[in-house]
């Protein structure tokens, strides 16, 4: 079967706030493993349910597994309703996102953070993370509340990058 594709701004699916998860399902285990595939498939190091258009929050992580070391050292962390509840320090990160084809930007964030959620078992889990995974964690929980890391950047990167997207867009739709 085909890998389920990752929607791309500006599709209005991301811009919705997903809903908290009240029960594991057969139907959201298929969802993050589906999420778990997609992320080492394209390869990105996180993923967020609504990239695939699903409004719920559920994300998935692994910020230490690379293309070269093979299957063997996936270790993915699905998450079910993470919640930052502590941040520290600042940290300037270049980010790309799965869902903003072409682009990078320099985004500020917090450098430490602890986040809390439950795992696919409905264990509670909690992690204190730094750097590259810490802004991870923050990447991905934005997505759950509709935002992308092109929302945290200056008005006029952003607009730079929205005609550009728009102008690709129609090039696209003109070249069939
Ligand atoms: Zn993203």
């Amino acid at each position: 079967m085909p890998l389920r594709p990752v929607l791309q701004f500006p599709d209005p699916r991301l811009k919705r706030v997903s809903e908290p998860i009240e029960k594991i399902t057969d139907e959201l285990r298929a969802l993050a493993e589906d999420m778990t595939e997609v992320m080492y498939d394209e390869p990105g190091i996180g993923l967020a349910a609504p990239q695939l258009g699903e409004s719920v929050r559920l994300i998935v992580v692994d910020t230490e597994w690379s293309r070269e070391d093979g299957d063997g050292d996936r270790n993915p962390l699905v998450l079910l309703n993470p919640e930052i509840v502590e941040r520290t320090g600042e940290v300037v990160w270049t980010e790309a996102c799965l869902s903003v084809p072409d682009f990078s930007a320099e985004v500020e964030r917090a450098a430490r953070v602890t986040v809390r959620g439950l795992d696919l078992a409905g264990e509670p889990y909690e992690e204190t993370a730094e750097e590259l995974r810490a802004v991870c964690f923050q990447h991905e929980i934005d997505h759950l509340d509709g935002l992308l890391f092109i929302d945290r950047i200056s008005r006029l990167k952003r607009s730079l990058y929205v005609k550009r997207r728009k102008k690709q867009l129609k090039l696209e739709e003109d070249g069939g």
